[in-house]
């Protein structure tokens, strides 16, 4: 529901700017080559609000179930390609990361992108959520919780969330942060909920928040 306002709505200034930055360039024309490096320039910033325009639209359909293409993946080797990132998130904020993925047993059915998505938005949470403690522990495991579902979890040794907030925080625009968009977690719950999963929270072993969600395991790769 938020993809389809934020697209309808953002649709139309972007087409304005795309409009006004179009009708600044013959002006810019008559200018000499001051106004045409100029008009190269606003060319670059036109081909931008395009690709902004691109991008809302390519989320909308991301958020919609039937577009879903879902394949047989590795929850490991999703994880492997964060690896660089989390890397480096976890060295800027001083965080001792580990992870705990059982083997052999992780092929699930996902969406790579989005559900790397959903893994990075819960971690770098957990990161922000350790940031002002002594102990900056995160967690990234997952395990078989049935022969039919796999489970992963993201958990740190951060304040944790009070009962009363559990349901709150999954809301769109619902934030404690300056800088905070408060989507993370409502879009990664979307996407978790198209996969056929839910993502919940529950207080983690490290004191913290543990959020975790189930994906639909390819059960012929794990049951040699
Ligand atoms: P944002 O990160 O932009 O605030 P989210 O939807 O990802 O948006 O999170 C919403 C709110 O939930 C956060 O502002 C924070 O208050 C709370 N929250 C999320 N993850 C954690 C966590 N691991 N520990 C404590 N609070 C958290």
């Amino acid at each position: 529901e938020m993809a389809a306002v934020l697209a309808h709505e953002l649709n139309q200034p972007l087409t304005a700017a795309t409009n006004y930055l179009h009708s600044a360039l013959p002006d810019l024309s008559r200018c000499g080559p001051m106004g045409d490096s100029v008009g190269h320039t606003l060319e670059l910033a036109k081909g931008q609000v395009l690709r902004a325009g691109q991008i809302i639209r390519r989320m909308k359909c991301l958020l919609t179930p039937e577009h879903h293409e879902l394949r047989i993946e590795t929850v490991s080797s999703m994880i492997d390609d964060l690896a660089p990132i989390i890397g480096l998130l976890a060295g800027e904020g001083h965080v001792q990361i580990r992870y705990e993925i059982e083997q052999g047993v992780d092929a699930v059915f996902a969406e790579r992108i989005q559900i790397q998505q959903t893994m990075l938005n819960l971690i770098r949470n957990a990161m922000e959520a350790v940031h002002e403690r002594p102990r900056r522990e995160v967690i990234v495991s997952g395990r078989a919780l049935s022969p039919s579902l796999f489970e992963v979890c993201v958990e740190d040794s951060g304040p944790g969330i009070p009962e009363s907030d559990v349901e709150r925080i999954f809301r769109p625009l619902t934030t404690t942060k300056t800088e905070g968009m408060g989507l993370g977690l409502s879009v990664s719950r979307t996407i978790v909920q198209n996969h056929g999963g839910k993502l919940l929270v529950r207080p983690s072993r490290l004191g913290g928040a543990a959020f975790f969600f189930t994906l639909k395991r390819e059960l012929e790769e794990t049951e040699e």
